[in-house]
C-alpha cells in the first residue's frame, strides 16, 4: 500500500473522530434550529450550541457570554478589527505586525483605504515582535493592536502577555489571531489581558467552516458594529443560522484540546527537536527559520541551502509526503514568503524554505521515512548542481 504521511498541520488538521462522533447526530435526527423555540428540535440545537459556548471559553479562560461563534479565523479577524474600527470614528490607527496572517493584514489594507493608519511593526530574527516597540507605536490616535498568538509558517509565539499589559496600560484594544495558538499553547483572556480573541476549528482538530472570536464583555467591554447583518443572532454581532454541527465540533476539539494540551505539546516539542537534528546530522547546510525557543511544538521551518524547495516537494509529493515550502502560490507568481523576508531570510533562501506541520497522528517513524526521501534528494540535486 502507498504511503500517506501528513506534514502539514499549520494548513490544517483532520477532524478528530470523537470531534466527528459529537457532530453526526446534528447533521441528521437533531438538525433543529438553535434559534426555534417551539420545539424539542430547537431546543436540543441550542442545547448544543450552549455546551459548546462553554467548551470554547473555557479553553481560553473567558465567558461564555463572550464567544461569538463565526465561520472561522478570517470571519472573527474582520469581523474584529472592521467591527472595532466602525464604531470608533475619533481615532484612526492600528498597530499590527508584518508577520501577521493575511487575514489581518488584508483587513488592515481595507481599512487604510477608509483612511485609517495602520502601523506594521518589524519582528526579530526569531520571529517576535517587542512589547516596547507595540508600546512606542501606541499614539493617542490608536484604536487597537493586533498581534497573533503564534505564526503559521515559522511557529513563532509573541510575548502576548508584555503585550497585552502594555495595551491595557495604554487603554486600547488588544486583539490577538489564535488560529495557530489556540488549543496548542496555554491562553488566558483574563491573564493576558487579552479584549479580542479570533479562533478557527480547522487549525485543531475541529471542521473547516467555524471559528469563534471572543470579544472582551467587561472591564472594558468591547462594543463592535456588526459586519453581517440579518436575524440578530449572536446578540446581533454575527447574524445567520447557526452552523450547529461545527459548533458542536469546534466545542468538544477545544475541550479535548485542553486536556492533551500539555502532553500532545511535550511529544510534538521532541518529535520536532529529533527532526531537525536527524536533518543536520544527515544533511549539510540546514539552517532552521526563526528561534527554537519561542516555537509551535509541532512547528519546523528550515532551509536547505541551495535545494529548490518547489522540486523537493514534487519528490515528496510522490513518496506520500505531504508538506509546504516556504513560498505561497499567488495566481500564477510564485512569491516568496514575507514572513520570511520579514525574519531577514534572503529570498535565494526562502526558495530553500520547506515547513513542517507535525501533529496527532505522527510517529517517529514518519519522520524517518520523510528525512531519508529529504536526504537522498538532497544529495541527488547537490552532486549534480554547482553547489
Ligand atoms: C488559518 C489561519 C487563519 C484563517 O483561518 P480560517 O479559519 O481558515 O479562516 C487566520 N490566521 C492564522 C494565523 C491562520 O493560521
Amino acid at each position: 500500500m502507498k504511503r500517506s504521511i501528513y506534514l502539514d498541520h499549520h494548513a490544517t488538521t483532520p477532524v478528530d473522530l470523537k470531534v466527528l462522533e459529537v457532530m453526526l447526530p446534528y447533521f441528521s435526527e437533531k438538525f433543529g434550529n438553535a434559534s426555534s423555540r417551539h420545539h424539542v428540535f430547537g431546543d436540543d440545537a441550542n442545547e448544543a450550541v450552549a455546551t459548546a459556548r462553554e467548551q470554547v471559553a473555557s479553553l481560553i479562560g473567558a465567558q461564555k457570554e463572550e464567544i461569538i461563534f463565526t465561520s472561522g479565523a478570517t470571519e472573527s479577524n474582520n469581523l474584529a478589527l472592521k467591527g472595532l474600527a466602525s464604531l470608533n470614528p475619533n481615532k484612526n490607527g492600528i498597530v499590527t505586525v508584518a508577520t501577521e496572517h493575511k487575514a489581518v493584514l488584508d483587513v488592515c489594507t481595507s481599512l487604510e483605504k477608509q483612511g485609517f493608519e495602520i502601523t506594521i511593526l518589524p519582528v526579530n530574527r526569531d520571529g517576535r515582535v517587542s512589547p516596547e516597540a507595540v508600546s512606542k507605536a501606541i499614539t493617542p490616535d490608536v484604536v487597537g493592536v493586533s498581534v497573533m498568538a503564534a505564526n503559521n509558517e515559522i511557529g513563532a509565539i509573541n510575548p502576548i502577555e508584555e503585550i497585552g499589559k502594555v495595551c491595557k496600560e495604554k487603554e486600547v484594544i488588544f486583539h490577538c489571531d489564535a488560529a495557530q495558538g489556540a488549543g496548542k499553547i496555554p491562553i488566558d483572556v483574563e491573564k493576558m489581558n487579552i479584549d479580542m480573541l479570533s479562533i478557527s476549528g480547522h487549525k485543531m482538530y475541529g471542521p473547516k467552516g467555524v471559528g469563534a472570536l471572543f470579544v472582551r464583555g467587561h472591564r472594558p467591554r468591547v462594543r463592535l458594529r456588526a459586519q453581517i447583518d440579518g436575524g440578530g443572532h449572536e446578540r446581533g454581532m454575527r447574524s445567520g443560522t447557526l452552523n450547529v454541527p461545527g459548533i458542536v465540533g469546534l466545542g468538544k476539539a477545544c475541550e479535548i484540546a485542553k486536556k492533551e494540551m500539555k502532553k500532545e505539546g511535550k511529544r510534538l516539542t521532541e518529535l520536532r527537536d529529533y527532526l531537525l537534528k536527524s536533518l543536520q546530522e544527515k544533511i549539510p547546510e540546514i539552517l532552521a527559520n526563526g528561534g527554537m525557543e519561542h516555537r509551535l511544538p509541532g512547528n519546523l521551518s528550515i532551509i536547505i541551502k541551495g535545494v529548490d524547495s518547489e522540486a523537493l516537494l514534487f519528490k515528496l509529493k510522490q513518496e506520500g509526503i505531504a508538506l509546504s515550502s516556504g513560498a505561497a502560490c499567488s495566481t500564477n507568481k510564485i512569491e516568496p514568503s514575507y514572513v520570511l523576508q520579514a525574519i531577514g531570510i534572503s529570498n535565494d533562501d526562502i526558495y530553500s524554505a520547506i515547513r513542517f506541520g507535525l501533529g496527532k497522528g505522527n510517529q517517529k517513524s514518519d519522520l524517518d521515512f520523510s528525512i531519508s526521501v529529504v536526504k537522498s534528494f538532497c544529495h541527488q540535486i547537490r552532486k549534480i548542481s554547482t553547489f
